[in-house]
């Protein structure tokens, strides 16, 4: 076997310490479900279930992850050895560790003196575990430290008797989930129902988010499907990963997207999902509607011939550039209150007014999805929202309908190699749809 002898820096612990945030709100995820759907009466209708089934395994993480596990897999302890695993308590310090397993201070050196690859050491968390395994004469010959749920610190003794450190991985099994469901009342509740994690819906109104205001355009009927991968180590669910495909049913519009090696999600002919102009400047979340939750003004007045879109959302909500350009006004008048005017290529200019803060200054460059200010209800307003225009050639469009200027697609044999590959992921999902729908009306058959 190869050795692998890894550094582990200082932010390798704040990604462990996230990870098990991250964990814990996964792990969570079957009560939460299970209190969303008892919490709201009209969820009650909303289908959604989670199967197995086994993907060809595309992506390059998950090549790279079993790059590694074929590198340096976890041995079993070696069970000649007698192992004593220790708990790092409150204030423990690593020789009152080694002085409780039987191990001397001077076998302790050793091992620090191996330097940056063993620095971890000596700043244990409590809760955290050490594992001695010592030999018949009570030597120590290995010492086991998990990192994480995936890489083990392990220091063992080579040929000659002194101390080797290696970080070693446990091998990830990738699985693909599929999860579906039709929105009755909300997109956010239709994805909890599902079994998606918060962060996966997130992701899942970020893919389509081009295409579809996930503020003011879902209806009642509107469904979407997904495929997603979820990472398990000893046949233990270990996390929720990357959605591998999806689609949404919109309108009675179908969008598809397939995730590519460069980590980027493309419709089925290779065209790119990103465009040049969100479909909405605001997070879906904050936006109040019929299909929201989080619902404020159901209907809001406005006190001026209309020329654009309304969102209504908290005082406060971020206000994104819809795409890249340059501040051409952020100023303050008694009609607008705080507003932002960004010009754009192919002559396209974006408004954005009421701000309670304007985030940008005129001439300044910015970024599709950067914050330009926050929501407020200043200027002749009745209540706090966004006041939003898309203006092409100095006409008014809808931002909502308007045929958006589309982003590079794939080209040649990568796009040859992607359309080949997504073409046999959507049938996938198509195939897992067609399941769950003759398994939903075959049950209500049965139904006596
Ligand atoms: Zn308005």
């Amino acid at each position: 076997m190869r050795q692998l002898v890894t550094k582990i820096p200082k932010q390798h612990r704040v990604l462990i310490a996230a990870t098990s945030v991250f964990l814990t709100t996964i792990l969570l995820l079957p009560s939460e479900q299970a209190a969303a759907s008892k919490s709201s009466k009209t969820d009650s209708l909303e289908i959604g279930k989670r199967y197995s089934l086994a993907l060809p395994d595309t992506s390059a993480e998950a090549e790279q992850e079993q790059e590694v596990a074929a590198l340096a897999v976890l041995p079993e302890e070696d069970l000649s050895l007698n192992w004593s695993v220790l708990q790092v308590q409150k204030g423990d310090a690593l020789s009152a560790l080694f002085k409780k397993a039987n191990v001397s201070q001077q076998v302790m050196l050793d091992i620090l003196a191996l330097g940056k690859d063993v620095k971890t050491l000596t700043r244990l968390f409590p809760g955290e575990q050490l594992e001695f395994g010592l030999d018949a004469e009570g030597d120590l010959q290995e010492l086991r430290y998990a990192l994480n749920h995936l890489s083990t610190l392990r220091i063992s003794r080579n040929a000659e008797g002194h101390f080797i450190a290696e970080e070693l991985k446990k091998e990830v099994e990738l699985r693909s989930q599929f999860a579906s469901a039709e929105i009755r009342s909300n997109f956010w509740s239709a994805g909890i129902a599902a079994g998606l994690s918060e962060a996966q819906i997130m992701s899942l109104a970020g893919i389509f988010g081009w295409d579809i205001d996930f503020g003011l355009d879902i209806r009642a009927g509107d469904s979407f499907s997904v495929l997603y991968e979820t990472q398990y180590v000893d046949g233990e669910f270990i996390s929720n990963g990357n959605i591998v495909a999806a689609q949404f049913s919109n309108q009675g519009h179908l969008y598809q997207a397939v995730r590519h090696t460069d980590g980027n999600y493309y419709k089925p002919d290779g065209a790119s999902m990103r465009q040049a102009f969100l479909r909405a400047p605001v997070s879906f979340q904050y936006v109040s509607s019929n299909f929201n939750p989080r619902r404020l003004h159901p209907v809001l007045k406005t006190v001026r011939p209309h020329n654009g879109v309304d969102y209504a959302a908290p005082v406060g909500t971020p206000i994104m550039a819809a795409g890249d350009g340059r501040v051409i006004a952020s100023a303050y008048n008694n009609l607008n209150g705080h507003y932002v005017f960004i010009q754009h290529a192919n002559n396209i200019v974006t408004k954005y007014l009421h701000l309670s803060k304007r985030l940008v200054s005129k001439g300044e460059k910015v970024r599709q999805g950067e914050a330009i200010g926050r929501l407020g209800g200043t200027g002749r307003v009745t209540g706090p929202h966004l006041h939003y225009e898309f203006v092409v050639d100095g006409v008014h469009r809808n931002p909502r309908t308007v045929k958006l200027p589309q982003a590079t697609p794939l080209q040649g044999n990568e796009k040859q190699l992607f359309t080949a590959q997504a073409e046999q992921i959507l049938a996938q999902l198509l195939t897992k749809e067609r399941v769950l729908l003759a398994k939903t009306s075959g049950d209500a058959t049965a139904a006596p």
